[in-house]
């Protein structure tokens, strides 16, 4: 009863008139030369019955082109040809027909297309060309671009950043054009950038200019242009909100209501008489104590995000500029499992272990260190010039007052960025490219000069520099790991749990049985210079070693030499050296410098002789074009490092001359599909999105079949699961997508993958050895010939 009495005011009951998807959809993309000469065909297109018309002008379409997602739908927006070629693509219209009825659908299509085709051939037309994307899968890969748009601008260049302040404006379609125009030309006064997108057949537009509000005179621009702004939509008979964001902007609400306004208050009034849900928006009641109004925030009274950044001081914003973008639009919190976004926020659900939860919280902390007067950029400059022993009391003395449960803001910030894997997913996916492995190394390395640092950050930072002597003594030491009771302790008092064992082959003894040679400069100087040059037969290549590849899985080194050798290229092993990816991850920055430095001295080297460089683990190969110039910088040069896939796709001459024909590599391959399966690695897939392509590629040019399977994250991350405190989270991850996929009984032996930490994991959680891709081909190369 008392609650049936109290629940009056709420919603009990709903009647929810729910539409079946249709069955087929099809999208008209439409170029245009202007984004006018786009939003002006609206009209027209209207005439065509689609089931939707959204625009999106030139900004969003450049910065989409620089995004990954680009990759997915560049083909419906090919560079113009013919009589158009050169011409700029200034604006798209993205026309959709939905139906259950193909016929149906296709004559509505035939309406629009007709029209366009007639059009085109017009002199002066505004439209460049159009694609149809048919089918649910590739309209939701053109949609997916579209709802990144607002992401997209938030990765525009330079410290202004688009602000949603005259957002979602709604006017009458057939006024849209003219009311842009003068939107624009509005902006366009203040010399601001901005994108636009919106939904053409209902006439509302999403817009973002892009300010600095972190300069306090930028702050009046937002009620100068939100009045402009006001002014127009009534002049067009529109509103200022057409699906979202009223919020403070209501104080333009009695403008738009007028006479209304008093009713909608006498309402507010009715079910909030003490202005306690979101006061001061939308409207506000009588304060019944004072008998008057209560007044509506207003749109440059409230705290504004700016004016907590500006806090922050210019050099520690510039150090930690990896987090100080994030735009909040929350594309990171992403459910799908078999996305790779954020495996920490979706292996956990919480806010604070997403990149947006991490950024927010780095801001904080920044603003706090301002607060106290400390420059990050001098404190970690400090760091690297104080011994290890002269910070240890002060560093013990904070790690007891924490166990003792003394506050410290950092140690909630330690917490979340203690969550992540670092495996970069963030970096590729987020429209702003917000890199929290970044400005999580760079706080690590702060806040480890206050607390101290747990022993296992220790073991896996130095990990790359004692491999090569562990490795000459593989037997004991895999006895070791393999003992239970070895594990249990590792676990409990170093962290680290479930250790891999080393490979038994000795890396130095197999390339000599092998007669495959260092790349050493008297050996490399033994090539003539039309092979070190040459593509195809006899090209030389060299591939660079990591830790994990060369001792945990020596044998992907040898199969990798030997693929090609027998594809007719002259292989050669780079001398080992610590990559430093691991002490980057744990913010060993000093040591990371000096590593790269180190391999850098190597590779400039072996630059000399002008012969490709090939990296097998996506992972530490990456860190040449990720972490390695950020630590470097302009003092010297990176040479490149590719992945093995992307120098073989490069070799596409050489590999089609080889005639190795799909029955000749199949041969022996007796399984109904005979297609592989590549479970690709995070951070390739994020960061270098067309290698991918080039495995398929790479397959396809000897003769084998290759998909691409949608997995999340496989939860390892180089050695985030095998950190205690990470192990389960790593296998709720591991759950998420690859068990499934792993236990797929019609993929069974077909399944390959990239990445080493990937591999490990399986093994590790269903005892199953994966293939990489190369020993894929490998297998069938040497099937095919009858070795
Ligand atoms: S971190 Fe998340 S919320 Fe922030 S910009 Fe990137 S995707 Fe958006
Ligand atoms: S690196 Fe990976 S786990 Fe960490 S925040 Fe980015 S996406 Fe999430």
């Amino acid at each position: 009863m008392w609650l049936r009495r109290h629940l009056k005011f709420f919603i009990v009951e709903a009647k929810v008139n729910l539409l079946k998807i249709p069955t087929f959809a099809t999208l008209v993309n439409i170029r245009y030369d202007s984004f006018e000469g786009s939003l002006r065909h609206a009209k027209d297109l209207l005439n065509a019955a689609p089931t939707s018309i959204e625009t999106v002008d030139s900004r969003v379409l450049g910065l989409a082109k620089d995004d990954i997602i680009w990759h997915s739908v560049a083909d419906f927006f090919p560079d113009e040809s013919g009589g158009n070629a050169g011409k700029e693509l200034q604006g798209v219209n993205l026309v959709e027909y939905t139906g259950n009825d193909q016929t149906e659908v296709d004559n509505r299509i035939k309406v629009l297309t007709d029209l366009l085709d007639a059009a085109l051939t017009e002199p002066n037309s505004k439209i460049l060309g159009y694609t149809l994307a048919q089918g649910h899968e590739n309209v939701k890969k053109i949609w997916a671009m579209r709802k990144k748009s607002v992401g997209l601008l938030g990765n525009a260049k330079g410290e202004g950043r688009p602000i949603p302040f005259v957002e979602d404006t709604a006017v009458p379609p057939e006024n849209l054009a003219d009311f842009i125009m003068e939107f624009r030309a509005v902006l366009d006064t203040h010399d601001l950038s901005y994108g636009m997108f919106g939904h053409v057949d209902a006439g509302v537009l999403h817009v973002r200019p892009a300010i600095d509000m972190k300069d306090e005179k930028n702050e009046g621009l937002i009620r100068d242009i939100t009045d402009k702004v006001v002014a127009l939509t009534q002049k067009y008979d529109g509103l200022l909100w057409g699906e979202h964001g009223k919020g403070v902007r209501s104080e333009y609400a009695t403008e738009f209501f007028g006479e209304l306004y008093p009713v909608i208050q006498q309402v507010k009034g009715a079910f909030d008489p003490h202005n306690q849900l979101n006061p001061g928006k939308i409207a506000t009641p009588f304060d019944l104590s004072k008998k008057e109004r209560v007044e509506l925030l207003k749109i440059d009274e409230v705290p504004m995000r700016g004016q907590f950044d500006r806090q922050i001081p210019l050099v520690n914003r510039d150090q930690f500029q990896a987090g100080m973008y994030c735009n909040g639009n929350g594309a990171c919190y992403n459910f799908d499992p078999n996305d790779a976004m954020c495996p920490s926020y979706k292996g956990t659900r919480e806010r604070i272990h997403s990149p947006k939860g991490r950024a927010s919280l780095m801001r904080e902390w920044l603003r706090g260190m301002s607060e106290q007067g400390l420059d990050t950029q001098a404190v970690s400059d400090k760091i690297k010039d104080t011994p290890f022993i002269a910070s240890f009391f002060p560093r013990l003395s904070n790690t007891l007052k924490k166990r003792r449960g003394d506050y410290d803001f950092s140690n909630k910030v330690h917490e979340s960025m203690m969550g992540c894997l670092a495996c970069k997913s963030c970096v590729g996916q987020c429209p702003i490219k917000v890199d929290v492995p970044e400005f999580r190394a760079k706080f690590l390395e702060i806040y480890y000069s206050r607390y101290l640092r747990p022993v296992k950050d220790y073991v896996v930072g130095s990990m790359e520099y004692i491999m090569p002597t562990l490795a000459k003594y593989p037997n004991p030491y895999n006895w070791m790991m393999e003992q239970a009771w070895i594990n249990r302790f590792s676990a409990n008092y170093l962290g680290i749990t479930d250790s891999p064992t080393l490979s038994k082959l000795n890396i130095k003894k197999e390339m000599d049985k092998r007669g495959i040679r260092f790349a050493t400069p008297n050996n490399l100087k033994s090539i003539g210079l039309d092979k070190r040059h040459s593509f195809g037969k006899g090209k030389a290549v060299i591939i660079v070693q990591d830790a994990f590849t060369s001792y945990f899985e020596t044998q992907l080194v040898l199969d990798t030499m030997e693929l090609l050798t027998r594809l007719g290229f002259q292989a050669f092993l780079a001398p080992y050296k610590p990559n430093g990816k691991p002490l980057h991850v744990h913010g060993f920055f000093k040591a990371f410098e000096k590593a790269a430095n180190k391999n850098l001295d190597m590779l400039e080297e072996l630059a000399a002789y002008k012969i490709p460089f090939v990296g097998v683990d996506p992972s530490m190969t990456l860190s040449f074009r990720s972490e390695y110039p950020k630590v470097i910088g302009d003092k010297r040069e990176i040479p490149t490092v590719n992945l093995l896939q992307e120098w073989l796709a490069e070799q596409s001459e050489h590999l089609s001359s080889l005639n190795l024909s799909s029955s000749q590599l199949k041969g022996s391959f007796a399984l109904e599909d005979e297609s592989y399966h590549l479970l690709a690695h995070c951070t390739e897939k994020t960061n270098a999105a067309a290698s991918i392509q080039d495995w398929v590629k790479v397959f396809s040019l000897l003769g084998l079949d290759l998909k691409v399977e949608n997995v999340g994250c496989c939860g390892m991350a180089g050695t985030y699961g095998h950190e205690t405190a990470n192990l389960q989270t790593s296998k709720d991850i591991y759950e998420l997508s690859w068990k499934d996929k792993i236990n797929d009984e019609t993929l069974q032996d077909r399944i390959v993958a990239t990445g080493y930490s990937c591999r490990s994991q399986v093994k590790r959680f269903d005892q199953k050895a994966l293939l990489h891709p190369l020993q894929a081909v490998l297998k069938h190369l040497k099937n095919s010939r009858q070795d």
